[in-house]
């Protein structure tokens, strides 16, 4: 047998490319990129594009290995609905006893929509919560709030106490730990508008002591996004043990230590797809956030957002036009940066496969770029790609978390449809955007 040749880029169990029986003897039709049982030609075909598409099952595995990690200790995960924040992806997460992070009165009622018993396993982060949104959240009974600031603690302070009702609050501490990220997605030194000073912290807690309307029950971190190397998890739980030590010493109950999220994924062209190679990296992200709580006889929450859902999503987009000058090649492709906005706001790698694959294609190398007009609209530069014709099908992969969620209507352009597969199904959970949705608030 000769050597096969790479299959192109997947991610089991929700992106894998499946090799169609021949009807012509000794040819090979070309193989199809599938999302779970379901060819993602035949979903553009039905839904078009731009078209976001998730795998269930994948989400699900995900969510039941990190989730296990953590079984030592008691523990809450609350999924960070602003990863993605899908109507039908909060039921499914719910419906698997998640709890989750909200950041906004908007994602608060997301979650309510997707189950009326949620609420009371919300937590509330932000540094902008505004007194409509305590309302909301002292009405609909959540579990926590992550305070971010002293003037957002006499504003809920005073906000529970009118309504006659008690917001049990954790500090955000800012545990000052380094972390390896995109600078606009680290979120743990002093100089970010994150979290409140570990000193600062102490004094604040005293303060909060005793005050009608705040109930003291947790402290609380997030140290940024996308941080593959989890030794600042251990640093920044280490530093919170310590003040919940002194905490606890100075008489207040603490409940609950929220981690925060911010595991990263692999955006590499081929990481492992191996499950036992994800469980061993959640594994050693639990022994590093779990080690210096051991004892402490807290309820851990946990944050986690792109880990769960980001390598369970593609985006699959169309080449409109095959354009070259001075010796470059740029394929014009239907979807741009307001479908998805990473390449250009953090200058993110997206993995970028073709969905029809067909053996002994040469590749070229080529800039992935969008309609929109902004020199900074592009999804890849100088990618290495199977050659595709005009009209043919692309997938950009790892795009489940901060893709939809990030997206916009820029240049007036109606967001994509989302797609849900498991198994054989695949379910429309978001329309395509119309006209109307664009333009139906104006004069
Ligand atoms: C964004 C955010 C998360 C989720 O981050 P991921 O990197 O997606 O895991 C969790 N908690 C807070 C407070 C956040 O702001």
């Amino acid at each position: 047998m000769s050597p096969r040749k790479p299959l192109g880029l997947e991610r089991s169990p929700a992106f894998t490319y499946h090799q169609p029986t021949s009807r012509i003897p000794f040819r090979k039709p070309p193989r199809v990129l599938r999302a779970e049982e379901v060819s993602l030609a035949a979903l553009a075909e039905q839904y078009g594009t731009p078209l976001y598409v998730y795998s269930a099952t994948a989400i699900q595995q995900r969510l039941a290995t990190f989730d296990a990690a953590f079984s030592t200790i008691p523990h809450t995960v609350c999924y960070a609905v602003k990863a993605n924040s899908n109507l039908s992806l909060l039921r499914m997460m719910a419906k698997l006893g998640c709890g989750f992070d909200i950041v906004s009165g908007g994602e608060l009622e997301r979650v309510l929509r997707a189950h009326k018993k949620a609420a009371k396993k919300v937590v509330f982060s932000g540094v902008g919560k505004t007194v409509e949104e305590m309302k909301f959240a002292l009405d609909s009974g959540i579990l926590l709030f992550n305070v971010e600031s002293e003037s957002e603690l006499w504003a809920l302070a005073t906000c529970a106490a009118r309504m006659k009702k008690t917001a049990r609050i954790a500090l955000r501490v800012n545990p000052e730990v380094a972390a390896e990220t995109h600078p606009y997605i680290s979120t743990g030194m002093r100089e970010h508008k994150f979290g409140i000073p570990m000193s600062d912290a102490r004094v604040l807690y005293s303060r909060a002591a005793g005050i009608k309307g705040i109930e003291i029950a947790g402290v609380s971190v997030h140290i940024g996004s996308q941080i593959t190397d989890p030794e600042p998890f251990r640093l920044a739980m280490s530093r919170v043990t310590d003040l919940v030590n002194y905490l606890q010493a100075e008489g207040h109950t603490i409940r609950f230590v929220d981690a925060g999220g911010g595991l990263g994924i692999s955006y590499e062209d081929t990481p492992s797809s191996d499950p036992t190679e994800f469980a061993k990296y959640v594994q050693s992200y639990a022994e590093r956030v779990l080690q210096p709580l051991r004892g402490l006889g807290v309820h851990l929450l946990l944050e986690p957002g792109r880990v769960l859902v980001g390598p369970a999503g593609a985006l699959v987009t169309r080449v409109l036009y095959r354009k070259q000058h001075d010796g470059k090649l740029f394929l014009i492709v239907d979807a741009a940066m307001n479908d998805l906005i990473r390449p250009a706001l953090y200058k993110a790698h997206h993995a970028i496969t073709p969905v029809t694959l067909a053996d002994d294609v040469p590749s070229e190398v080529a800039d992935v770029v969008g309609p929109v007009c902004e020199t900074g609209d592009f999804l890849a530069r100088d990618r290495s790609l199977p050659k595709c014709e005009e009209a043919s099908l692309l997938a950009i992969l790892d795009a489940g978390a901060y893709g939809m969620a990030q997206s916009g209507n820029y240049n007036t352009r109606p967001r994509p449809a989302e797609v849900m597969v498991e198994g054989k199904k695949a379910k429309l959970v978001r329309k395509r955007e119309t006209m109307d949705d664009l333009m139906g608030l104006e004069e």
